[in-house]
């Protein structure tokens, strides 16, 4: 996506589709791989099956151009590349930059997402420590989770938190937990302690945390003068932080499973309730995201809780990269659509 306004001007939004390798229960099932994908055009085309009046087969084919287009054989280090990594600078002046995985349970959105946040705050630190400009800088980490419309600190043995907004369009989470951090092995196990932490219920992990959106979020601060001083005498990963100014700030969010948000005439009403708000925060954050291309005055965060913990977000400097993960196989067809639909909305 092109800068309208601006020619020649980086991109706000980039959409990336990342197609994951058919599973051995497709395999199984003997079911297709109708993806194709043409890299240097980033293009895609889905090879739909249908039936004719006649119970015959055709073909429909639905082709769709992306910003880029990773095949099955791409790396999660290409994905970094491809995705996170020219975002970096930017979190260094002033930029609030979002990267979401979008797609149906057992796509890949948690394996994309995973390595990402260790990857990028290696580049920081880095960039921290070996640029003189970026001296004072310090990195800080946090880590919560949206489930059934409340939020949840998954550093602190998910504690419940809410949210504050103040006068100048800053969200503050009460009580949220933000570590300091200056070396990547802290990072290592603060994101696996979260991790861990992830909604979990009786019917396994990947179910319940398929209802939830967790959010890592990765800010680069300023401390005030006199912090520092303080700072300096403290042991190095761990302190809570001091008021500081936020420089510039990554999230990386793993979204509910997209298919969550059809649960809404479900025979549970917990998972009815739960379907529901998945349904309005996928919606919401799909018209922020346009809203935020468009250059729109109006960003409609009020949709839901996942779009106005984002807030600070999608105003001012921000860069957004949403990465839709779909299987190859013929029996998802008709999410595999959906999904890359919705990705073209946001496109
Ligand atoms: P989601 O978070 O969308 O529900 P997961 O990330 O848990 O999906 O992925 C489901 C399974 O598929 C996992 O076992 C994961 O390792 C595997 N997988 C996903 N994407 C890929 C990929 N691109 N290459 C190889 N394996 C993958
Ligand atoms: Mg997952």
């Amino acid at each position: 996506v092109v800068d309208k306004e601006k020619p020649g001007s980086v991109a706000k939004i980039k959409v990336v589709v990342r197609k994951r390798p058919l599973n051995k229960k497709e395999i199984a099932k003997k079911e297709e791989d109708v993806i194709t994908i043409e890299q240097h055009t980033n293009s895609l085309t889905v090879h739909e099956t249908k039936l004719k009046v006649d119970l015959t087969e055709f073909v429909e084919k639905h082709e769709f151009v992306f910003d880029s287009v990773l095949d099955e054989d791409v790396s999660n280090d290409q994905v970094y590349r491809e995705t996170v990594e020219p975002i970096i600078p930017a979190i260094f002046q002033r930029t609030k930059a979002t990267c979401f995985a979008y797609g149906q349970t057992g796509n890949g959105k948690t394996y994309t997402m995973q390595p990402l946040p260790l990857r990028a705050s290696q580049d920081i630190l880095r960039l921290m420590n070996h640029t003189y400009r970026n001296q004072g800088l310090q990195l800080f980490v946090s880590f919560f989770e949206i489930y059934g419309g409340k939020l949840f600190d998954l550093l602190s043995d998910r504690r419940k938190l809410c949210m504050r907004e103040d006068g100048k369009q800053q969200v503050c989470i009460v009580g949220l937990q933000e570590y300091r951090v200056s070396y990547v092995e802290t990072i290592r196990e603060l994101i696996e302690r979260g991790n861990a932490s992830r909604s979990t219920g009786t019917t396994g992990a990947n179910e319940e945390s398929s209802r939830s959106h967790a959010i890592l979020q990765l800010a680069i601060k300023r401390l005030a003068d006199d912090n520092q001083q303080k700072h300096k005498k403290r042991s190095a990963d761990n302190g809570e932080s001091k008021p500081a100014r936020v420089v510039g700030k990554i999230s990386f969010i793993d979204l509910a499973g997209s298919e969550r948000g059809a649960d809404t005439t479900d025979n549970d009403k917990q998972t009815r309730i739960e379907g529901a708000e998945i349904n309005k925060s996928l919606l919401a954050l799909k018209e922020c995201i346009r809203a935020l291309d468009n250059d729109q005055l109006h960003i409609p965060f009020r949709g839901s809780k996942l779009t106005e913990v984002l807030r600070d977000s999608f105003i001012g400097n921000s860069r957004t990269v949403m990465i839709s993960c779909i299987s190859p196989s013929s029996g998802s067809c008709e999410h595999t659509l959906n999904t890359l639909r919705y990705a073209d909305r946001v496109k």
